[in-house]
């Protein structure tokens, strides 16, 4: 199963892939998780990506191709995988169907954005495993500390709130047309996020159930 997950950033994409990927035993590939941790480490990608992620701008489309085209070749990717903040444009889309990567189903995360803002606030992450928390809806069981490998969290840079009007601005012009993209081949499923973690989870794994 090749899986989509589309929604504005902090509409808890990455919350519910990595819920469904433990389900189905699928990798959630991640681009943010990727660029984050090149950035951490130093490397000529994360260097090329600072300025734009820290700008809530996009990462330029042939760079996150190249980093998608080399993950999806990776052995844990070949019975299948979570998409998780990629495609993010329309060349990126057009890329990927390029690619020969056959696309089963894309799940739209539909969040409004007053709610957008006020979660991302509470948003913590880990900066050792990518793994992501909320103060209110989904608190670590220690504070400030990962439940998976005990790293301090912290709040991303870009969570800021002049940063995240500019991502959502950038999610409406930029992202928002592979909705439409994904409606014409048919793929589209569209879910409605809740307050709670759990209840966005049941109907994520009933839209997907009844894809099946
Ligand atoms: P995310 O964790 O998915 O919200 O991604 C964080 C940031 O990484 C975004 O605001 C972009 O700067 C960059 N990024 C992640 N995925 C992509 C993508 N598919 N295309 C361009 N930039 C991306």
């Amino acid at each position: 199963m090749n899986l989509i997950f589309l929604g504005a950033p902090g509409a808890g994409k990455g919350t519910q892939a990595e819920i469904v990927g433990k389900r189905y035993s699928l990798p959630t590939v991640s681009t943010g998780n990727i660029i984050r941790a090149a950035l951490k480490a130093g490397t000529p990608l994360g260097l090329e990506a600072k300025s734009f992620i820290e700008a809530g701008r996009l990462v330029p489309d042939e760079v996150v191709i190249a980093i998608i085209k080399e993950r999806l070749a990776e052995p844990d990717c070949e019975n299948g995988f979570i998409l998780d903040g990629f495609p993010r444009t329309i060349p990126q889309a057009e890329a990927l169907d390029a690619m020969g990567v056959p696309i089963d189903c894309v799940l739209d995360l539909e969040v409004p954005d007053e709610t957008i803002e006020k979660r991302l606030g509470g948003r913590r992450v880990c900066p050792d495993c990518g793994g992501s928390y909320h103060l209110d809806y989904k608190p670590p069981k220690k504070p400030e500390t990962c439940d998976n490998c005990g790293g301090k969290l912290m709040q991303r840079k870009d969570d800021a709130p002049e940063t995240v009007s500019e991502r959502l601005r950038v999610y409406h012009a930029e992202t928002q047309p592979l909705i439409d993209f994904y409606d014409r081949q048919g793929k589209l499923v569209v879910v409605r996020g809740q307050e709670k973690v759990e209840d966005t989870t049941a109907l994520t794994l009933k839209a997907l159930e009844e894809r099946a």
